[in-house]
């Protein structure tokens, strides 16, 4: 069976052929690779070839495609069964070992993806400040709740427009959208409106492109939400557990009020997660008012798996490993192509050289897509898998080695 004719297939029975938009290929002018396992740093097509994988699921396999500590976990936990809809030992393991690591997240709820985390968090946030309004930023993802599909809109300042059809306008209205990188604009949105609920930002946006912030930048919203009142959300779906155990909330010593987790802390079975000091945390039913509630929260293998993971990750030499790893790679592009590498830890980023460090948006370089697209073919053809878009960033992971980083770059050489 081909790609072509599975492509074809799948087409009938599901939009477009996939789950999730991005993982049609469109935004690289190619039709989808049909995968059927993986393991370490390569994933394996259905025709037999093997990819150096630098997409890794999107984020949550810091460890590598099926990383034994976390197969043994989830071997274990299938023994015990699946499913318990109680209360358990396995959630309560994975709790406490993210407490005493980071003892700000004095309590964690688990759900079953980002989006959920994000959902919960706004509402906690809504509900213990009685204001509806909410502060995102353009170029930050925090999953597809209609409250959170909102762009910048052309008129007033923080005034936004739905970025998906079916939102509902009252939705729009009640989510302001300011620039990052931008403390003029911050201030401007902050005076006009004195109501905002919550500010949600990635604080190291990788969801269009890698957009490192400055720490003044991030410590002015801080500042602003505490003067007026706002709670402070870091959605560290992405950034948690990667760039060190803590993530941004750590390594900026700038501590929010909520924190969102997904990805990394369920090892790559379907999770989420909001952390944050007790008396937000127990506005959540059954203590509280807000509602939340989810028939596969806390499933037992996922909790498994994040919990392997998590162990892993305790000690820093996986960190340690990442960085030497990414600062290789970062030499290597940046010495020998035309492309630039932006990189945090093992988040990485492929853009035009010669631009500076871009830190927001409307600083992407135009050509982007298309010098990108023929960057992805070629991996393809070279073996080697590259995030499917050019705002999708690559990731590292502990079974990547010093070889693959070498591939890459020849890869970005011979399309320079
Ligand atoms: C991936 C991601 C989400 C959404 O998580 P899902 O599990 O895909 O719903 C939210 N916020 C950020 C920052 C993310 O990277």
């Amino acid at each position: 069976m081909t790609d072509d004719e599975l492509l074809k297939r799948a087409q009938r029975v599901t939009p477009g052929g996939v789950h999730s938009p991005v993982r049609a290929l469109r935004a690289v002018g190619g039709e989808p690779v049909f995968m059927q396992s993986a393991s370490g740093a390569c994933i394996e097509a259905i025709d037999g070839r093997r990819y150096v994988d630098f997409c890794m699921a999107f984020g949550p396999l810091i460890l590598g495609h099926s990383a034994p500590a976390v197969k043994a976990a989830v071997a274990a936990a299938l023994e015990r069964g699946w499913s318990f809809g109680t209360a358990d030992s396995a959630s309560l393991a994975l709790a406490e070992l993210i407490n005493k690591q980071l003892p700000w997240a004095e309590q964690i709820r688990f759900m079953n993806s980002g989006t959920e985390a994000v959902m919960t968090a706004l509402r906690i946030a809504r509900a213990a400040t009685g204001r509806d309004k909410l502060l995102k930023f353009a170029g930050c993802y925090h999953g597809h709740t209609d409250a959170m599909l909102i762009r910048a809109g052309s008129g007033l300042a923080g005034q936004g427009s739905a970025d998906s059809a079916g939102i509902p306008t009252g939705v729009v209205t009640d989510t302001l959208v300011a620039p990052l990188d931008d403390e003029a604009a911050l201030d401007a949105i902050f005076a006009e409106h004195k109501d905002i609920a919550a500010a949600i930002i990635e604080p190291l946006p990788a969801n269009y492109g890698l957009l490192p912030q400055r720490r003044n930048f991030l410590s002015r919203l801080a500042q602003r939400c505490r003067d007026q009142g706002s709670l402070l959300i870091f959605d560290e779906v992405i950034t948690g557990f990667r760039l060190g155990f803590g993530g941004c909330t750590q390594d900026l010593g700038i501590q929010p009020d909520l924190v969102t987790w997904g990805k990394i802390i369920g090892g790559g079975f379907p999770v989420g997660a909001v952390a944050g000091h007790r008396s937000l945390m127990e506005n959540l039913a059954p203590v509280g008012a807000v509602y939340q509630a989810g028939t596969l929260s806390a499933n037992p293998i996922a909790m498994a798996a994040g919990h392997a993971t998590l162990a892993a990750l305790v000690d820093g030499e996986v960190y340690a490993y990442l960085e030497a790893l990414g600062a290789r790679l970062e030499q290597a592009v940046n010495e020998s192509t035309s492309w630039q590498l932006q990189r945090t830890g093992s988040l990485f980023w492929l853009s035009s050289a010669g631009k500076g460090i871009v830190r927001s948006p409307a600083a992407l370089p135009a050509d982007l897509g298309e010098r990108y697209s023929r960057l992805f073919q070629a991996g393809l053809k070279a073996g080697l898998y590259l995030p499917p878009s050019p705002y999708e960033v690559g990731f590292l992971s502990h079974a990547h080695t010093p070889e693959h980083m070498e591939m890459l770059a020849a890869l970005l050489q011979s399309e320079g």
